[in-house]
């Protein structure tokens, strides 16, 4: 029963018997299941024909004059090219057959004479389905070893990239944010210890500023699936303020969903930015009031009468420098709020009071834009400046009439919020808190601007500062009022149906 085609052979087999009608037996029986088989007479023909083309599988008789089959067996298995061959012994039915001799040499199987054909072709097949089974794991085995040198390789590449880093890189469970690794450089940058960090949150560790835009990265990076460069402020342990740009990525480590954080220090960067910024807005007030006040007597007609076209010069001459002034004087302002220089008189004050005042003070400039101020103000105390706060709210009214059509309306409203998820207070215990909302029916701000305009010289329009006469800090200095008063702000929005501003101002203990 051929079953494989002439030209595959199933395997290579090596007969070797000093007893020529045993080997033309079993070289008949064997060439007829379509095996290629080799036969030799000899022991030393056997060996040197196994070294010159290892064949599959070797049957060796044992009896053979000058050498037999035990010692052909010793020779096979020390050459290291014929080592691997299965060597199956054959043997006669008289013959005294060692069998433990024959696997001690390294034999893995004997055949008797006479032989018996399923039995024997049974026994070849099993050992050469045994070395077949053995290459593929020796071949499997090395693709491992190999897999495993490159895995090791590029981990070490890895953990060298991370630790030698200059850049503070951290990885932290994406669900609870627990810092799982971090690199020295992370280290060296907020100053806590490895035992510090690891297993604790950005929050425990007092990492974000109080300006809380890591917690709104993170909402964003949630979000998006991803993060670059966002500029965020960081608290070090010894409470220095320092200003990165951080980018954030997904990463699966053993199956935990973790954020890679890198970051970038640009506290040095950002401070010789505000102080570039700062040194020329002090440079730049001096002349300004002068040119101011010579407009004023130009205007005044002190120097003559001008004509109409001249008067209609003058105006925008003296407009543009009413707007370099206060970009200057909002620059100044900012500068001075965030190094500190300017400290908050908190007093006891009513909200009603604040409202109102805020309302009545930009009256003016809603009945010229033909805008409705309603205001309905709430009678609670707070704890707060109460200049810089009327200034936060006119600016958030005078931004709502800007942006708004003639005949829309701004409402002022304000509202008591129980803290409880929402919660101001660092504290467990739970306090009130005042939200104050600024609401107009205008153009509306895009769904991504919605935090930056928060930031310097951030406006949705580039045009807008031209155009409305803004300087692009109102916000931002609304921004820094609240959060020293321990407060939020934020806004919400639908393009082409209106903007809602709120602020959230803890309120005075009783
Ligand atoms: P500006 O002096 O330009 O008003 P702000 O910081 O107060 O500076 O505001 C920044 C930008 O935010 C504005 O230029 C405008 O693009 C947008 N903005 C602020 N308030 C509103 C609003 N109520 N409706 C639409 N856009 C607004």
């Amino acid at each position: 029963m051929p079953s494989q085609s002439v030209s595959t052979p199933r395997a290579d087999i090596l007969v070797i018997d000093d007893t020529p009608e045993n080997l033309n037996l079993l070289s008949a029986m064997l060439t007829e299941q379509g095996y290629k088989v080799r036969s030799v007479t000899k022991g030393s023909t056997g060996l040197r024909g196994a070294t010159a083309a290892p064949p599959d599988l070797i049957l060796l008789d044992i009896n053979m004059p000058e050498m037999n089959g035990y010692e052909v067996c010793e020779h096979l298995k020390a050459n290291e090219r014929t080592r691997e061959i299965p060597v199956i012994f054959i043997s006669a039915l008289g013959d005294v057959l060692d069998k433990v001799k024959g696997f001690a040499v390294g034999g893995v199987d004997y055949v008797t004479k006479p032989f018996q054909v399923e039995e024997v072709l049974a026994r070849i097949e099993n050992h050469l389905t045994i070395r077949r089974l053995q290459k593929q794991l020796q071949t499997q085995n090395e693709q491992l070893q190999q897999e495993i040198r490159s895995r090791q390789l590029a981990e070490e590449r890895f953990a060298k990239a991370f630790r030698s880093s200059p850049n503070p890189i951290a990885i932290a469970t994406l669900e609870e944010g627990r810092f799982i690794d971090v690199n020295p450089s992370f280290l060296r940058f907020c100053g806590y210890s490895l035992e510090e960090v690891i297993g604790h949150t950005a929050t425990e560790l007092d990492l974000p500023s109080a300006s809380q835009t890591l917690a709104y990265t993170i909402q964003k990076f949630q979000e998006m699936g991803s993060l670059h460069n966002q500029e965020v402020e960081f608290c070090t342990k010894t409470g220095e303020l320092k200003t990165i740009l951080l980018s954030i990525e997904f990463i699966d480590i053993a199956n935990v969903q973790c954020t890679l954080l890198i970051a970038n220090d640009i506290t040095e960067r950002k401070r010789l930015e505000n102080e570039f910024i700062s040194l020329v807005s002090h440079e730049l007030r001096t002349p300004l009031t002068s040119i101011m006040g010579a407009l004023d007597i130009l205007g005044a007609g002190k120097l003559g009468t001008m004509s109409e076209q001249a008067q209609k010069v003058l105006s925008i001459a003296t407009s543009n420098t009413e707007r370099l002034i206060r970009l200057v004087n909002d620059i100044l302002d900012l500068e001075r709020m965030k190094s500190s220089k300017i400290v908050m008189h908190k007093v006891k004050c009513n909200a009603v009071d604040i409202m109102v005042q805020a309302t009545e003070a930009m009256q003016a400039m809603a009945d010229n834009s033909q805008v409705q101020l309603v205001v309905n103000p709430l009678n609670v105390e707070l704890w707060a400046d109460s200049d810089r706060l009327l200034q936060t709210l006119t600016n958030l009214i005078s931004n709502a009439i800007k942006f708004s059509e003639t005949s829309d309306t701004v409402w002022i409203g304000a509202e008591v919020i129980e803290d409880k998820g929402n919660s101001l207070s660092a504290s467990s215990c739970a306090s009130n808190s005042l939200l104050i909302t600024v609401r107009d029916q205008g153009r509306g701000i895009p769904e991504d601007k919605l935090q930056t305009i928060f930031e310097r010289f951030q406006q949705v329009d580039a045009s807008d500062s031209r155009k409305k006469g803004g300087t692009g800090l109102g916000l931002a200095i609304c921004r820094n009022i609240v959060q020293q008063h321990n407060g939020r702000i934020w806004a919400e929005s639908t393009l082409g149906e209106g903007s809602t501003f709120y602020v959230l101002l803890p309120l005075a203990s009783s």
